[in-house]
C-alpha cells in the first residue's frame, strides 16, 4: 500500500443499473491502487457517474460540475457520456476525460495518464468499446454487505421511441449463465444473502437457450442466498413462466414491475411498447390469478408529445382500473437521437406539470388505501 495513493470520489445518478457500475467502478478502481472517498473534499479526482434517461438528471451534473470551479480534476462517466462524446469538453472546459458505459474498464489506465496537479493528457475520451470484459463484475465490491445487484443483461434493443438506452448502452447482450452464478456464489462466500437481477428487460434473458425462469430457479436453489429480486420486466415479454416462477420460488420477491408508460393505445403505439392497454389488463390479470399475494408497481409517463386530455383520462383510468401498489410517474422530456425527440413536443409545460400532480395524487390516494386494506 502506498502513501500516495490518488484520491477518488464517485457521484453516482440514476437507476440500479448505474448504482452497481457504480460498485464496478470503484472496486476495479481500488483493485488498481485508488484510494475512494466518501466524499469530495479530500478527493482529487471527482468522477461522475451519469444518467441520460431524464434532461433534469443531465442539467443537475452539468450544475455539480459547475460548482467545482476547476479545483478537481473531472471525469464524466456512464450514460451521459456516450451521449455527449468529445463534445462535453465544449460544454464545460473543466471535464477531462469522457468514458462511455462499456469502457469504464479502462478508468485505472485513463486515470494513471492523469496527474493530480497538471494534466499530462489534457482531455481524454474513450466511447467506442462494445463489450464490457466479463472481469469487470467479479471484483468482489458491493456497497452494502447484505445485498448485491447482479447484472444479467446489458443494453437494450427495444427502442422504446422515447429512450435513450438503446443509445447509450446500446444492443442487448446476455450474459452468461455460470458466470452470473459465479459470481453470485463469490458474493454469498462474503457473507451477502439478498440479491437483485438486473436488466433492461430481464424478461427476454437467454444464454445458449436457458431463458430467464429457468435462471431464477437455479438462483432461488443456491445454498446461502436467502432473498431474491429482479428488475426491470417489460410487458412485451414478461408471462406466465415467469409468473408461475414468482409464486413458486420461496425465496423470490412477490412484487412485480411491469412499467405501463401509458393507458391510450395510441400513444402506447408512438411509444413503440409492443403492447396496448387490453393486453396489458389482461397479464395483470394472470399475475393476480396465479401470484395471489403478489403486488404490483409501475411506471407512467405524462405529456408524451400529442398526448390529448382524453388520452392522459384513459390513462387515469386504467391507473385506477388495475389499482397499483405504488407507481413511479415522470413528465415527458425528449432526449437526443430517440425517435421522439423528432416528435414535436406539443404538451406545454404548465399542461405537463399538472398531469404529473393529478397522477402523483391519484396514485397516492390508491396506494394509501392498498396499504389500509393490507393488500
Ligand atoms: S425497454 Fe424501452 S424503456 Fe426500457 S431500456 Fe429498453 S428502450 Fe428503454
Amino acid at each position: 500500500m502506498k502513501a500516495d495513493k490518488k484520491k477518488v470520489f464517485i457521484r453516482s445518478f440514476g437507476c440500479q443499473m448505474n448504482v452497481r457500475d457504480s460498485e464496478i467502478i470503484q472496486g476495479i478502481l481500488q483493485k488498481n491502487g485508488y484510494s475512494v472517498c466518501e466524499n469530495d473534499q479530500n478527493a482529487e479526482i471527482i468522477i461522475f457517474n451519469t444518467c441520460s434517461v431524464r434532461k433534469q438528471a443531465e442539467d443537475r451534473v452539468w450544475s455539480l460540475i459547475g460548482s467545482y470551479k476547476g479545483s478537481k480534476i473531472i471525469g464524466l462517466v456512464g450514460c451521459m457520456a456516450q451521449n455527449y462524446k468529445d463534445k462535453a469538453f465544449l460544454r464545460d472546459e473543466d471535464v477531462s476525460f469522457v468514458v462511455g458505459p462499456q469502457d469504464i474498464h479502462k478508468l485505472p489506465e485513463i486515470l494513471a495518464r492523469i496527474q493530480p496537479k497538471g494534466l499530462l493528457e489534457r482531455k481524454i475520451w474513450e466511447v467506442d468499446n462494445l463489450n464490457r470484459p466479463e472481469e469487470i463484475y467479479h471484483t468482489g465490491f458491493y456497497q452494502n454487505p447484505n445485498h448485491a445487484y447482479v447484472v444479467i443483461s446489458e443494453g437494450c434493443s427495444n427502442f422504446c421511441s422515447y429512450c435513450v438506452v438503446p443509445y447509450v448502452r446500446g444492443p442487448l447482450r446476455h450474459r452468461q449463465k455460470e458466470k452470473i452464478l459465479n459470481e453470485i456464489e463469490a458474493a454469498i462466500s462474503q457473507g451477502i444473502t439478498s440479491f437483485t437481477l438486473l436488466g433492461q428487460n430481464v424478461n427476454s434473458y437467454l444464454d445458449d437457450g436457458f431463458n430467464f425462469t429457468e435462471l431464477l430457479k437455479e438462483v432461488n436453489a443456491l445454498k446461502g442466498l436467502k432473498k431474491l429480486g429482479f428488475f426491470t420486466s417489460h410487458p412485451k415479454d414478461a408471462g406466465i413462466a415467469t409468473f408461475k416462477a414468482i409464486r413458486d420460488l420461496e425465496k423470490l420477491d412477490k412484487t412485480l414491475h411491469l412499467p405501463l408508460q401509458s393507458g391510450s393505445d395510441r400513444v402506447l403505439k408512438l411509444m413503440n411498447r409492443g403492447y396496448n392497454s387490453k393486453e396489458y389488463v389482461a397479464l395483470i390479470e394472470n399475475y393476480r390469478k396465479i401470484v395471489k399475494d403478489g403486488s404490483l408497481t409501475t411506471d407512467i409517463i405524462v405529456g408524451f408529445p400529442t398526448e390529448t386530455d382524453k388520452e392522459f383520462k384513459e390513462t387515469c383510468d386504467l391507473i385506477k382500473k388495475i389499482g397499483f401498489n405504488a407507481a413511479y410517474i415522470f413528465k415527458y422530456s425528449p432526449r437526443p437521437q430517440t425517435e421522439a425527440a423528432k416528435m414535436v413536443d406539443s404538451v406545454e409545460r404548465q399542461e405537463k406539470e399538472k398531469r404529473h400532480k393529478y397522477v402523483l395524487d391519484l396514485q397516492r390516494k390508491i396506494s394509501n388505501k392498498l396499504k389500509k386494506e393490507n393488500k
